[in-house]
């Protein structure tokens, strides 16, 4: 994974260990809706809540959201996820909280004002990521994920958690890379701050990342240092050799 890939993935699964302590949240399958309603600052509507509001059709409301599942949107300070309420349920748990992930990350999403470049692509294409661990590890935790992962299988996992099989097939994905990279080590399943220790090991390994490639980097800028130091000596004895051999033909009349 590309570092800053690993980075959000740890930002977003800090937002929901967060979160999960604020909330005291340990029932799953994760009450979703009701997780957002409980939160002062964001409002959930439906797009039919949203059509009779505004006095227009459930078409306007998904073409205004560029979606046909479900957008967010601030209006004077206040936060609202709109969602389409006819989509297939497990599909909408997911999308429900990849919305509310944008909002708790502050993601400043795509402005309506200005053209896009190169630079917002990729910070849109990060934020939907983090917007979709967020999701993810919200409804399916990472220290479940290590504790169920021998006694359960992906249908099973599914129907407990309710989220689709290609989500938490992709969830079992992470941990088995996770598990490859050394978690094992750390992390016991006996252990009741398993969340914790998981988020720490993922720091750890980021930081041990980040430390390498920094350390690579002060190599390459020391070898560049000194093959240019190398070039420089190189440049100047050739340029004394020139000098030295013009006065030796010109002023010796060799
Ligand atoms: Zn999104």
């Amino acid at each position: 994974m590309q570092l800053k890939y690993e980075q959000s993935f740890l930002r977003a699964a800090k937002k929901v260990q967060q979160l999960t302590n604020e909330k005291d949240i340990e029932k799953f399958p994760l009450p979703i809706k009701q997780v957002i309603k409980e939160d002062d600052g964001v409002f959930l509507l439906t797009y039919k809540q949203t059509a009779e509001i505004n006095k227009c059709t459930i078409n306007d409301v998904a073409r205004f959201g560029k979606s046909n599942e479900a957008f967010h949107i601030q209006i004077n300070g206040m936060n609202f996820i709109i969602y389409n309420d006819e989509m297939y349920y497990k599909r909408l748990r997911f999308t429900l909280a990849h919305e509310y992930g944008h909002l708790k990350l502050n993601h400043s999403g795509t402005s309506l004002n200005h053209t896009k470049t190169f630079r917002d692509t990729m910070r849109v294409k990060l934020e939907e990521y983090e917007a979709n661990t967020f999701a993810s590890c919200l409804l399916f935790p990472l220290n479940l994920r290590y504790k169920y992962r021998d006694y359960m299988s992906i249908p099973e996992i599914a129907d407990l958690f309710q989220i689709s099989e290609s989500a938490a097939s992709i969830a079992m994905k992470i941990l088995d890379e996770h598990l490859h990279n050394g978690l094992e080590e750390v992390i016991s399943v006996y252990e009741h701050e398993q969340f914790s220790t998981y988020i720490s090991y993922l720091d750890e390994l980021l930081q041990d990342k980040i430390e390498y490639l920094q350390s690579i980097n002060e190599e390459y800028t020391n070898w560049f240092h000194e093959e240019y130091e190398n070039y420089k000596q190189e440049e100047q004895d050739r340029m004394y050799k020139e000098v030295m051999d013009f006065n030796l033909i010109h002023f010796t009349g060799y």
